[in-house]
């Protein structure tokens, strides 16, 4: 594994996995270009110090070409960016040329790598009631084929670059097999790396106390991560739709809040966890109820074990907020994931969004703040609190399943 900072570029072509996965409207214009952004400087280390660039990315969920998925949409703002001309080659699989012809400085994007189903190395167009032994067949002759995709984009570059934080959960062709054909030319661009250092402050050498805030509408999608985390943190606070399960669990009275009761055991498995390993527990103890789950319906204030039949559990309310307050501001590493209320909603949107303000607050009298995850990062991004933390992940998923523990498919490819 080499360093970006001292790799030596001159002359050599370097292949660089971008997640430049972009939302485009009707017009295929971009209407958020944060993740461009996110890769400029790895894409201008590069340039500066007289390398070549090819680029690629994936761009959505196509099933094969489509017009409307391809990355020729965003060249002209790559070029804004990086203030040079980009070179596009319409089929990721024939840029032998154009590659090869690439003198230093010059910028090559490869159009979207998921047209080609070897990327993601899943079959595509199999029938609904295809037998067993078809989908084997078909599997296996993708695996197959993914070798000769996976060799050709190796073919055109020096040296591989992973940026591609968002996608680093897969181990797809651009994230992961591509780096053993560079096994002493392989490193992390700085997103990844900027990634990569976060998590390691909170999960590695954390000054404490250490807080994980975690929200969100399921105790079974979060069961991973809070367990995970359990065996780091000081202090967890749960919020969201998942503490009616707690509380249900604990024996209290939720009305018609969400609930898995499917996941009573779980709940009070984890919470025994806690118990076992000092670690502070903290739910959202009252909490906002409204009689319909719309915007603008009546709302009242209860306990959060203890809310009346026909009312649901919505949001944290100004006094749980509070609490949350005082646990956070003696924190001195704090990691932030999903919503504590119905945030899509705005007058659901008060608990939520005094976290993201909470740990502004925080960030500003010295604590590490991590904010990962689409919504929470949403939420401190609305807010306009996104310079104001220490840190704002790009990769939701991935960000997700480095948190539950798990070895990422892209940083393992590199590091190994
Ligand atoms: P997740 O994807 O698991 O992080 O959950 C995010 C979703 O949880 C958001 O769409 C929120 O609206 C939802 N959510 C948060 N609090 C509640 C609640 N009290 N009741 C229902 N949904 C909630």
């Amino acid at each position: 594994m080499q360093n970006i900072n001292n790799y030596d570029f001159a002359g050599k072509r370097a292949i660089v996995r971008v997640d430049f996965n972009v939302p485009l409207n009707e017009a295929f214009e971009i209407t958020d270009d944060t993740r461009i952004r996110a890769a400029i400087p790895t894409l201008k280390k590069v340039l500066a110090s007289g390398g070549a660039l090819i680029i690629m990315s994936h761009l959505g969920r196509p099933k094969g070409p489509s017009e409307k998925l391809s990355l020729k949409h965003i060249i002209k703002r790559v070029e804004e960016l990086l203030g040079t001309p980009v070179k596009f080659a319409d089929d990721c699989q024939k840029a032998d040329e154009l590659a090869a012809n690439l003198k230093p400085g010059e910028v090559l994007l490869l159009e979207n790598l998921r047209f080609y189903a070897e990327e993601e190395g899943k079959p595509r167009g199999l029938a609904e009631d295809a037998t067993d032994d078809e989908k084997k067949a078909a599997k296996a002759a993708v695996k197959e084929s993914q070798k000769k995709f996976v060799e050709k984009l190796a073919s055109y570059a020096d040296c591989y670059i992973n940026d591609a934080f968002g996608t680093a959960h897969r181990a797809h062709a651009s994230t992961a097999l591509i780096a053993k054909y560079f096994p002493n030319d392989k490193m992390f661009g700085y997103l990844m790396e900027g990634e990569i250092k976060a998590i390691d402050q909170v999960l590695g050498h954390p000054e404490r106390p250490l807080t994980a805030v975690i929200g969100g509408a399921k105790v079974s999608s979060k069961i991973g991560i809070i367990e995970h985390l359990l065996d780091f943190v000081d202090n967890m606070i749960i919020g969201g739709g998942m503490v009616y399960t707690f509380k249900k669990a604990q024996g209290g009275t939720i009305g018609d809040s969400l609930v898995e009761e499917d996941q009573f055991d779980v709940a009070l498995r984890i919470v025994e966890k806690a118990n076992a390993k000092g670690v502070k527990l903290y739910f959202t103890s009252e909490v906002y109820a409204t009689n319909d789950f719309d915007n603008n319906s009546e709302k009242i204030i209860c306990p959060s074990n203890a809310i009346p039949d026909g009312w649901q559990g919505m949001d944290a309310s100004p006094a749980a907020v509070e609490q949350f307050r005082e646990v956070l501001m003696n924190s001195k590493t704090i990691l932030w994931n999903g919503p504590v209320g119905v945030f899509e909603m705005p007058n659901f949107a008060n608990g939520t969004n005094s976290i993201a303000k909470i740990l502004a607050e925080a960030t500003e009298k010295g604590a590490f703040t991590l904010v990962g995850g689409g919504d929470s990062v949403a939420a401190v991004t609305k807010m306009g609190f996104a310079d104001k933390v220490s840190y704002v992940s790009t990769g939701g998923g991935a960000m997700l399943e480095y948190l539950e523990g798990i070895e990422l498919p892209g940083i393992k490819a590199i590091r190994e």
